[in-house]
């Protein structure tokens, strides 16, 4: 086994060396130290013994093609082979980054709803753009995400694993987040990925695993075998309408029972097919990353603020109550933005694009309270045209009246159109 003492230097591949400093943690494959590089903080990952020269080839080749999107504490170099190992240099954790377990401890929780649908975005959008740049993730766990839960900014950490699909690691996924063709032997891809994309959203908005229920409770003692069946052959989800053998258990699943009901309706319709037999079968048939972050986006367009209690709530359309104080919220006020509609209350944020920043604000206007206002978040300016085609700008910071009609262009790619039912 391999380690580093203080002020030694590592020699990096391609030239320059990094400086050991203090170690800040070890798990099974290896320790990370806390390094210098040219005078800039970073962290070192050293593994334990030396991997062999397929695995160093594949994580040189990572370094080179750079991170593909900002979800990832990607590896910045890599070392020289020495000391009887190697290791990889990748950029410091934030502080106010907790790992997803934490979240699933509830020793830490997201602050708001927002920032919860904020980390399911990042997410999807992070598996989206591995997947476009021709990679698998292959090992995915609970102990890969790290969460800011004021923001819901996610860095997945641990992406030494990450191969050009149909290459297989060696290492083994953790069985709790693989899919069951990969449980039983199969190789990692693009497919079996969307599986444990699933998983951890799941787990991000219910807080318990989707396949963790009676039958996991009843087992005595968790073995490999055991494993195989529950994650793989006879993997059976907890909601599953057809089949109630392993429903969650009141005193251990608390947290699902509890957010199941709550969380809005077409979320659990899309779990209830995803995790259904038949797809857990088909891996080519599982929901694309794309469609994902439809979804999400379509639940933060009915997550608004309560004009009666001021906290968050989710609009089920059909019976528009707050699910904090129960009263009814007045949602006639909307924006229609091609297939979605984005409801509109005071103190809303509106998400116009995918990119977790909030660009517009509901407002009420001070001179008349019965008047919604929009205010423009964004550094753009938009266009409003009213319906007998007057066209306004309204500059960044700037608010434009809710009235019914009223068209606006927010950039070349989203157009939308003000619209109050019953006018
Ligand atoms: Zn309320």
């Amino acid at each position: 086994m391999s380690e580093l003492k203080f002020g030694e230097k590592i020699s990096l591949l391609n030239g320059g060396y990094v400086t050991i400093k203090k170690e800040l943690g070890r798990g099974g494959q290896g320790i990370v130290y806390l390094v210098d590089l040219n005078g800039q903080p970073k962290a070192l990952k050293w593994y334990h013994n030396m991997p062999d020269a397929s695995f160093y080839n594949n994580l040189a080749n990572n370094v080179m093609n750079g991170a593909p999107s900002s979800a990832f504490l990607w590896p910045e170099r890599i070392t020289e082979r020495q000391k009887g190992s190697f290791g990889y240099v990748m950029a410091l954790r934030p502080q106010n980054y907790f790992e997803f377990g934490n979240f699933l401890l509830a020793k830490k929780s997201f602050k708001s709803f927002q920032a919860m649908m904020a980390a399911a975005m990042k997410i999807c959008n992070g598996f989206m753009m591995l997947h476009r740049f021709g990679y698998s993730y292959q090992d995915l766990n609970d102990g890969n995400f790290f969460i800011d839960p004021d923001t819901g900014d996610v860095l997945i950490c641990d992406n030494d694993n990450v191969m050009p699909q149909g290459e297989k690691s060696g290492i083994m996924g953790k069985a709790r987040y693989m899919a069951p063709e990969i449980v039983a032997g199969g190789i990692p891809d693009k497919y079996s990925d969307r599986f444990s994309l699933s998983v951890i959203l799941f787990m991000l908005f219910y807080a318990n695993h989707p396949f963790e229920g009676a039958k996991v409770v009843a087992c005595p003692c968790m073995t490999e075998a055991y494993e195989k069946k529950f994650y793989g052959s006879e993997a059976v989800f907890i909601y599953d309408p057809n089949n109630k053998t392993n429903l969650p258990v009141r005193g251990i699943h608390q947290n699902v029972i509890r957010r199941w009901p709550v969380m809005p309706a077409e979320l659990r319709d899309t779990f209830i097919r995803e995790f259904s037999p038949e797809m857990l079968k088909n891996p080519q048939s599982r929901m694309i990353e794309q469609n994902w972050g439809k979804l999400i986006a379509s639940l933060r367009d009915k997550l608004v603020i309560c004009p009666h209690c001021g906290e968050e709530t989710f609009i089920d359309e059909a019976k528009p109550q707050c699910m904090n104080c129960g009263r009814d919220v007045d949602v006639s006020r909307r924006l229609k933005l091609g297939l979605r509609t984005l409801l509109l209350t005071n103190g809303t944020r509106l998400f116009i694009d995918y990119d977790n920043t909030p660009d517009a604000r509901v407002a009420v206007n001070p001179q008349d309270r019965n008047m919604l206002l929009l205010q423009n978040l964004t550094k753009e300016k938009w266009t409003a045209e009213t319906p007998s085609g007057k066209v306004k700008s309204v500059e960044p910071n700037e608010f434009m009246p809710v009235k019914h009609g009223i068209k606006v262009g927010f950039n070349a790619a989203n157009k939308g159109e003000i619209i109050i039912n019953n006018q």
